[in-house]
């Protein structure tokens, strides 16, 4: 636990003869709900209405707040009766500070056309863009790196009135890192994903009357409203949806690049319903589970294996599984609490441990338990759960931890503290950081036996957290 997730986001388009019934805005607004714990900053959800406006031209409109999803839209906003499309977005402030500002779907008219764009990744040379485009007079108003592919747009040379296409290409041909992106015109809606592939992107259709289209961060967006997967968004694809004409264009304007997908996507961030990057998240926690119980076991043996919930269960069945120790749910998570990285200072967090993680103490006093965990990031939510085990009783407590040691941060859209901040780097020793925590003994998956499982596809995943080695350099 540790990593903040990232973003989250949503297309929606649908045909001419759409039953009444389905209200994009209303299908962004449940898939958003399903991909809540991507971001839960902030959300929005622009729509296009062909036929809305004054002069009848129609319009973009945009809703959103900072919030959960449940809290920002309401039932009037959502069941707009001449909105065709939809694109949406969940945020956590991976780049650019907390303010309604920088919530997505950002809008603008780009040379005569409206464009809403959401995204999920970081830029990686998006301040050394910004100062380019700001000698040249831009004027800024988000803190957002995603602003950036905006302006790119609006001053390319490439495309005439109209071709959002043209000029999106010619943008993003001139950033670096990651995005998966949703980009909505009045006609289109386009879905694109960076070379290397490092955020998900989903396509489905949606099963009711002429197809309609639905783009998303996971599949478990596409499940939330019954659309049905039809396959990934490529790295390096670009797909574009035309409401009118109901085609479905597929290009890959960029040089192909080795695919990196992001690893962590399985480890923690994704849900576990979902099929990621062509894999069940769940059975590749469970597996990492399993692969952990065989190379770190418990020596002396333990009573019982207790997940830390709940990203660290699917894996914690695993290890079971593999260990033959039976599997107990002895730490309960309260489900009216935030995640303990939202609050700011270390002493808040500390707190918001303990508000969220409870001992079941009949299954701890006097046992010797295995913790299995998700990640170890900064090492205190690890103290925090030794501690809290050891004052209801346990004769000894394990930790185990299914993914390697984090040594380095993340430059490709995910949130993580300073390098200096990692146990893993201030410690480079296990038994150093098994001490730290507290812990009887610790045990991580190794990178080689993630690897080994990932199997002729190894090669198609970043690491750079776990080993330092980046796919693509930050200019910034
Ligand atoms: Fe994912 Fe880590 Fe690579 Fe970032 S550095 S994309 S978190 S594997």
């Amino acid at each position: 636990m540790g990593f903040r997730d990232e973003c989250g986001v949503v297309g929606v388009i649908m045909s001419p003869s759409r039953p009444p019934s389905d209200y994009p805005a209303r299908l962004a607004y449940f898939a958003l709900h399903s991909l809540q714990h991507r971001g839960q900053e902030g959300a929005g959800i622009v729509v296009a209405e062909p036929t809305a406006g004054a002069d009848g031209a129609g319009a973009l409109r945009d809703m959103k707040g900072l919030g959960l999803v449940a809290e920002v839209f309401t039932d009037r906003e959502l069941m707009r009766t001449s909105a065709v499309a939809a694109v949406g977005h969940v945020r956590y402030s991976t780049a650019g500070e907390k303010n309604v500002r920088n919530v997505q779907p950002f809008t603008a008219t780009v040379r005569g056309e409206q464009v809403a764009i959401a995204h999920n990744g970081n830029l990686t040379n998006a301040n050394a863009l910004k100062r380019e485009l700001e000698t040249r007079g831009t004027i800024f108003s988000t803190s957002s790196d995603t602003e950036v592919i905006l302006h790119l747009m609006a001053q390319s040379v490439y495309g005439g009135s109209g071709d959002t296409q043209a000029r999106l290409t010619d943008a993003l041909g001139h950033v670096e890192g990651a995005y998966a992106l949703c980009v909505l015109t009045l006609r289109e809606l386009f879905a694109v994903r960076d070379p290397r592939g490092f955020r998900p992107l989903v396509l489905g259709r949606i099963a009711s009357g002429e197809p309609a289209w639905m783009v998303a961060s996971e599949s478990c967006a596409l499940d939330m409203v019954g659309a049905e997967v039809v396959r990934e968004v490529e790295p390096g694809e670009l797909i574009a949806i035309d409401r009118v004409t109901g085609s479905l264009r597929s290009l890959f304007p960029f040089p192909r690049q080795q695919r990196k997908a992001c690893i962590f996507e399985h480890i923690y961030f994704s849900r576990a319903n979902s099929d990621v990057f062509g894999r069940s998240v769940y059975m590749s926690r469970y597996r990492f589970g399993e692969l952990l119980a065989r190379s770190s076991p418990i020596p002396g043996g333990a009573d019982y294996v207790l997940p830390v919930p709940d990203s660290g269960v699917a894996a914690a069945l695993g290890f079971s599984a593999a260990s033959g120790i039976p599997f107990q749910m002895g730490i309960m998570r309260s489900q009216y609490v935030g995640r303990t990285f939202i609050q700011p200072t270390q002493e808040i967090r500390d707190a918001g441990v303990k508000l969220k993680l409870s001992p079941v103490r009949c299954m701890i006093a006097d046992k010797r338990v295995v913790v299995v965990d998700d990640s170890v990031v900064r090492g205190t939510t690890s103290r925090k759960i030794v501690r809290l085990l050891r004052g209801a009783g346990a004769k000894e407590v394990h930790l185990r931890i299914a993914c390697p040691p984090i040594i380095g941060s993340c430059y490709y859209g995910v949130d993580t503290p300073n390098r200096e901040e990692l146990i893993s780097f201030r410690l480079p020793a296990d038994q150093q950081v098994c001490e730290w925590i507290g812990a009887d003994s610790l045990g991580f998956l190794s990178l080689e036996a993630m690897q080994e499982f990932l199997g002729d596809e190894a090669d198609d995943f970043c690491y750079g957290c776990f080993t330092g080695k980046y796919p693509v350099l930050p200019v910034d």
